[in-house]
């Protein structure tokens, strides 16, 4: 019997999707935590009318018609066309001025914003709403024709460029508009665009819009309608342009986030001299010292500031004192030339420093602010959690902590792993001999040393071939960040504390040394130079070194010393305490020297994980002594030979255990294939059978003998243990030696003996009963007794999946990732990097597995064998030693399948205790 159909129940009328959020003008639909809908600048525009601070009215169309956009072949939710219609509406009443009207017209700005802040990357378009019709409103509004037609062309320029895609056809060509407007100053005999007269803009409109017409074919569209709706599209179109992917894909930013579009009320920062706009800080983002700081432009728009184009002022009078003598002024000079806007306007300014107070006690934490002053009246643009430097990071952690606005955890959440490493790095020595070459703003701090180079592609090109370079710039650009990626630091001749290049340098904790306006750069020559004050030029070309510090913001020629690292400060000290008191991995170091062991326990490492012993094979002439027993026929002759290198590692191993003083110590028995330390050329072949008195043919036969065609899977690690016992006996008599000898100073020591490349448990089992038999011979010697542990690396595949019966003869595991990732994705150390970053660019892997750990397999295998280890054995001690242990998301890993530590190199010791403490706040 056929089923009755079920009734379909269908509302009366389904209600709209809604797109569209209001704020400003008495509405807040959003809220600070909508970003994922609104993205960062709608959401916070929101809060900020919630707070009742002055917003000019707007809407935001949702991030979900960005994603709609996309999957449905560019085109628009059915219900949008109505809901913009019906905002629009709203937003001209509130201001008393309508779309499109030529009497009085309202402009509004069209901005992107994605949930994660994305500087420059995406499109914006103020002005818009002009025409030949509403100019002549905008004239009557304002009063100032010149104004009116400034703000046209700028708008018509915008247009062109970002909707209708009228860019330079190459590389070389410059900007057909800037072309145009440089004929025109020139044809005017001005030099600035600001002497550019009412009639001469009004000539540049129809010029532009000309020029749109003949290389695009299109008319500049006329219709305020039409102009709003390609403002949109392009705004979503510039998610997926180039410079946006490339971002994305440097900070790891979803591409199904996609972008919301903010549709604002344009109010004027360029009306006059009662008029300003600017972008302030409410702490200093490159030191982290407390107090508003930033910098305006009187009588401009906001993007004339972020453009660098000219040179912005300073807003607090302290600050711009400070340019001043940087610079040489006069404080009388000052006053007038470069007055700050406390100066300037001081009851704007008290508002100001008010709402960013009022801002960072609401957010707890440093905000970033746009405004624009019309007609002496404050407005707030844009507010979002400002980027900072590492150094700026934790100093602002910390004093947010002291002043009780937020808790040690949170601070320690503040600060990304990554970022402590500017406080690891060394400044400049401040003893080094160093010439002078210019000085500019202090943007973003740190010492580098590098090649200049003058474009993005060089950059990328010389840093491949393992150059060092600073990118040297007029200013930077949006499409200068894969350069910017690839350089050391940045040095740019023109822009302030928040031109691209500064913002950009902060946030990847590069150097920077911005709007150096001694500078001449010339691109076509590849040189810039600089004027002296006797009258003549220093002249640097690509290639020559130079040296910058970010913090003083000062420019040398040649490489200057690098001297000590910040990290002495008391903060860092205490924030790093906060972090220690949260995690718990332990974190260890990879040190084979007393050196390397002493900076790693000044940094925080609480053992050496990883001693490789191998570098001490190579060191001085004591490869002299390896080769000889390399060569010898028989064991004798390798006793002999070992017997001389033995005293030698008995010294490295005392230094490095009095140096961790009772700390363990990790060693790890010899592991590369015999052959490494044969001579590989001809010529060098030769000199060592001369210095070895054997023939230059018997040494050749060695060396073919020796030969394989996959060292890597060959005889090293424990198989030579296997096949020549004497060599790791002479290594465990050099570790007990050492230890006793410093147990008899009354020294504490802790070795922890390492045997690699097990990956059967027999292998260990024989080594193991080797090893304990040297030691009991060199403690009864010696009369005294030192404990000891003997453990293995879980480094090939196999041995983590018979971590089982393995522990049963191990005292730790120490997962060597480097050789497990190898060995279990089939990809070679050495050589991979050749097509390894064509995968990730395809995504076959989501990150270099070298470096960044790959969970599903390596991953997988690694919680299998602590899992399978403790299981034979309880509480078996599991730490891991590959490259990943100072990896912020692979110590992440380690924290979860319950690792007892983690090892990495020294100076990323303090990274590690960072990300162990994120990885047990659940971060
Ligand atoms: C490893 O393989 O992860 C390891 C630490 O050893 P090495 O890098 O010396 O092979
Ligand atoms: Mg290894």
């Amino acid at each position: 019997m056929a089923r009755p159909q079920a009734k379909v129940e269908r509302p009366a009328r389904a209600r709209a999707a809604r797109y569209i959020y209001a704020f400003g003008g008495g509405r807040k639909d959003g809220r600070a935590d909508m970003k994922e809908l609104l993205g960062g600048k709608g959401a916070n525009l929101a809060e900020m009318a919630r707070l009742g601070l002055p917003v000019p009215p707007g809407f935001t169309i949702s991030t979900e018609v960005c994603t709609y956009y996309y999957a449905h072949g560019r085109t628009y939710p059915a219900a949008l066309r109505a809901q913009v219609a019906e905002h629009l509406a709203r937003v001209e009443k509130v201001v008393g001025r309508r779309f499109g009207d030529p009497a009085n017209p309202l402009l509004v700005s069209v901005r992107s914003g994605a949930r994660a802040s994305m500087p420059g990357m995406m499109d914006t378009i103020l002005n818009l709403g002009l025409n030949d019709a509403t100019v002549g409103g905008l004239i009557e509004q304002s009063g100032n024709a010149r104004f009116a037609y400034d703000s046209y062309r700028r708008f018509v320029q915008m247009y062109g460029d970002v909707v209708l895609e009228l860019k330079p056809e190459s590389n070389d060509e410059e900007d057909p508009f800037e072309i145009a407007l440089q004929e025109k100053k020139r044809a005017r005999g001005v030099v600035q665009d600001t002497e550019l007269e009412a009639d001469a803009l009004r000539e540049l409109v129809d010029e532009f819009k000309a020029l749109i017409r003949m290389r695009k074919g299109v008319d500049f569209p006329e219709d305020p309608q039409e102009q709003l709706w390609g403002a949109i599209g392009a705004v979503f179109r510039s998610w997926m342009n180039q410079r946006a992917i490339t971002y994305r894909q440097i900070y790891r930013i979803p591409e199904s986030w996609g972008t919301a579009v903010n549709v604002q009320a344009m109010v004027f920062g360029n009306l006059g001299d009662d008029c300003a706009t600017g972008v302030a800080f409410t702490r200093d983002v490159a030191s982290g010292e407390p107090g508003l700081t930033g910098e305006y432009l009187p009588n401009a728009q906001g993007e004339d500031v972020v453009a660098g184009i000219r040179t912005p002022l300073q807003i607090t009078k302290r600050a711009a004192q400070a340019w001043a003598e940087r610079n040489g002024m006069a404080e009388a000079e000052r006053r007038v030339e470069r007055p700050s806007l406390e100066e300037r306007m001081p009851a704007v300014y008290k508002e100001l420093v008010r709402h960013g107070e009022r801002l960072e006690r609401h957010y707890k934490d440093v905000q970033d602010l746009e405004f624009t002053i019309e007609r002496g009246r404050l407005w707030m643009l844009q507010t979002r959690v400002a980027k900072r430097t590492g150094i700026a990071a934790v100093r602002i952690a910390h004093d947010l902590v002291k002043s009780r606005l937020i808790s040690p955890k949170t601070a320690v959440l503040r600060v990304e792993p990554e970022q402590i490493d500017q406080w690891l790095h060394p400044a400049f020595d401040p003893a080094a001999p160093r010439v002078f070459l210019a000085r500019g703003l202090g943007a973003s701090p740190g010492a580098a040393v590098g090649e200049v180079v003058f474009g993005a592609e060089a950059a990328v090109a010389a840093a491949a071939a393992g150059k060092r370079v600073i990118l040297v710039r007029i200013e930077t650009s949006p499409e200068d960040i894969a350069g910017m990626k690839a350089a050391q630091g940045f040095l740019t001749a023109r822009g302030g504390m928040t031109s691209h290049a500064a913002i950009v340098a902060r946030q990847m904790g590069k150097p920077c040394v911005a709007g150096c306006g001694a500078l001449v750069v010339d691109y076509g020559k590849q040189e810039m130079t600089v004027a002296r004050p006797d009258g003549g030029h220093v002249r640097v070309v690509a290639g020559q070194l130079i040296s910058i510090d970010g913090a003083k913001g000062e420019v040398y020629e040649g490489a200057v010393a690098l001297g000590p690292a910040p990290a002495s400060r008391p903060e860092f000290g205490r924030f790093m305490k906060w972090a220690d008191e949260v995690r718990r991995l332990r974190v260890r170091a990879n040190a084979d020297r007393p050196e390397e062991a002493r900076i790693a326990r000044a940094l925080g490492a609480e053992g050496i994980g990883l001693c490789r012993t191998e570098h001490m094979f190579f060191e001085g002439d004591r490869i002299d002594a390896v080769r000889e027993m390399l060569l010898a026929d028989d064991l004798a002759g390798r006793e002999r030979a070992l017997a001389k290198i033995l005293p030698m590692q008995r010294q490295d191993f005392v230094g490095i255990l009095r140096e961790m003083q009772g700390l363990p110590v990790t060693i790890r028995l010899l592991d590369p294939p015999l052959h490494e330390f044969l001579p590989h050329s001809d010529r060098e072949l030769e000199e060592l059978a001369q210095k070895l008195g054997v023939s230059a043919a018997t040494l050749r036969a060695k060396r073919d003998a020796l030969h394989e065609a996959n060292p890597m899977l060959g005889h090293r690690g424990c198989r030579l243990g296997v096949t020549y016992p004497e060599i790791y006996r002479m290594q465990v008599r050099a570790i007990m030696e050492a230890a006793c000898e410093l147990a008899r100073e009354k020294v504490k020591v802790h070795p922890e003996i390492m045997i690699p490349l097990v990956g059967a448990a027999a292998e260990l089992r024989i080594l193991r009963e080797d090893t304990e038999q040297v030691a009991r011979e060199v403690q009864s010697a010696a009369g005294v007794k030192v404990p000891f542990t003997v453990g293995t690396m879980i480094e090939v595949p196999r041995a983590a999946i018979t971590a089982g019966e393995i522990a049963s003869v191990a005292d730790f595991f120490s997962f060597g990732t480097n050789d497990l990732t190898q060995m279990t994705l089939g990809l070679s150390r050495d050589d991979a990097g050749r097509f390894l970053p064509e995968y990730v660019r395809k995504g076959i892997y989501p990150d270099d597995p070298f470096v960044v750990l790959d969970r599903p397999g390596v991953g997988a295998l690694v919680r299998m064998g602590v899992e399978a280890g403790r299981k034979a054995k309880r509480g078996l001690k599991c730490g891991i030693c590959g490259e990943h242990g100072g990896e912020p998301s692979s110590v992440a890993f380690c924290h979860d399948v319950g690792l007892d530590y983690v090892s990495c190199s020294p100076y990323r010791v303090p990274i590690a205790r960072l990300a162990a403490a994120h990885a047990a706040l659940g971060a």
